[in-house]
C-alpha cells in the first residue's frame, strides 16, 4: 500500500501522469505544475515528484540514449547552424577543451562557451525510453491495471 487509503500504488500513479505527459505532448513545466498539484491532495508524509527530472528517475527512466546538439551562436537571424557530436574536436591534441566546428558558417567555438550560454539542447529517444520501461514485467501490469480507468 502507498499511503492508508490509497487507490493505486505509486508507479500506477507516475505511469499515467507519464503516459498522459506523452500522449498530449505536455510541456516541462506544465507537467511540474500537474504534479505540484497533485502532490497537493496527497497526505503530507507522501513523497511524491515534483519535477520531470524526479518523475523520470521514479520511474527508472533511462537517459543512455540521448544526444546532445549544439546550436551555431551566430544566432538564428544569420546562421541556422546545428552542431552535432561528430563536429566537436580537441583544440589541440593531449587537450581536453573541446572546440566546436559549424558547417553551416564554417566558424569555430568553444564548447563550454556554447552550453554556458544555452546553446544547446538534448535529444531523448522517447522510443527507447517506452520500450525499456514496458520491458519491465512490473510496468508492464501496472500499466495494463491503469488502462481498465
Ligand atoms: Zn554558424
Amino acid at each position: 500500500m502507498w499511503f492508508d487509503g490509497a487507490n493505486l500504488t505509486k508507479q500506477q500513479s507516475l505511469i499515467m501522469i507519464f503516459a498522459l505527459t506523452v500522449s498530449e505532448n505536455l510541456t516541462r513545466r506544465f507537467t511540474e505544475i500537474l504534479l505540484r498539484l497533485i502532490g497537493l491532495h496527497l497526505p503530507a508524509h507522501v513523497d511524491f515528484p515534483t519535477t520531470v527530472y524526479q518523475l523520470h528517475r521514479d520511474l527508472s527512466l533511462n537517459y543512455g540514449a540521448s544526444k546532445t546538439f549544439y546550436c551555431c551562436p551566430e544566432g538564428p537571424a544569420i546562421c541556422k547552424g546545428i552542431i552535432c557530436e561528430s563536429d566537436l574536436e580537441l583544440k589541440e591534441p593531449g587537450s581536453k577543451v573541446k572546440v566546436a566546428l559549424c558547417n553551416q558558417c564554417g566558424q569555430t567555438f568553444d564548447l563550454k562557451t556554447l552550453s554556458r550560454s544555452n546553446n544547446m539542447f538534448v535529444l531523448f529517444d522517447l522510443k527507447f525510453q517506452i520500450e525499456t520501461l514496458l520491458a519491465n514485467d512490473n510496468i508492464k501490469q501496472e500499466l495494463e491495471f491503469s488502462m481498465k480507468y
